[in-house]
């Protein structure tokens, strides 16, 4: 009976991506992403080609709200949020997925936990530089839920990055 994958392996040894042999050393190895995670160097023993691995924490994005309420973040939020501020204007599918990646990106970016605000910053920020009908809809329901300045910021911020 061959043993489950994982048993009997010293922790770290990793198969070798190109010839599948289970002999690869790590040659090197340091913290990225501020710590959060540990960037390995490996080299096969048996075929002498090199590659990386990332280890990191598997959590999920956690949102603060601005009550201090903590939820799991949800990417379908942020599309149907683009998706109402979007509709009916010419600004395709495709387009409109690229920027929910986009949000995405900018809310991992800053750690394990990000706030609803930067989040809906970064919505506005993908907004403003594709559509000003969409961007001051969503800045509008931004507003009405989160009730801030820092719409009148933003808006200021789109008025004078349409200025340059
Ligand atoms: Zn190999």
């Amino acid at each position: 009976m061959v043993a489950p994958r994982e048993a009997g392996y010293p922790s770290g040894v990793m198969q070798c991506p190109f010839c599948s042999v289970d002999e690869t050393r790590v040659i090197d190895s340091r913290p990225v992403d501020s710590g959060t995670a540990i960037r390995r160097r490996r080299v096969c023993e048996s075929c002498g080609l090199r590659f990386t691995t990332y280890e990191r924490a598997d959590v999920p994005l956690i949102v603060r709200k601005r009550d201090g309420h903590r939820e799991p973040f949800d990417l379908d939020k942020v599309r149907v949020g683009l998706e109402h501020a979007l509709a009916d204007r010419p600004v395709d599918d495709k387009k409109r997925d690229r920027m929910v990646s986009a949000v995405r990106t900018a809310a991992e970016a800053s750690g394990r936990v990000v706030s609803s605000d930067d989040i809906g910053r970064a919505v506005l920020e993908q907004l403003a530089a594709v559509d000003e009908v969409a961007y001051l809809r969503f800045a509008s329901v931004y507003k009405e839920f989160e009730g801030t300045g820092d719409f009148e910021r933003e808006l200021a911020e789109l008025q004078r990055r349409g200025d340059t």
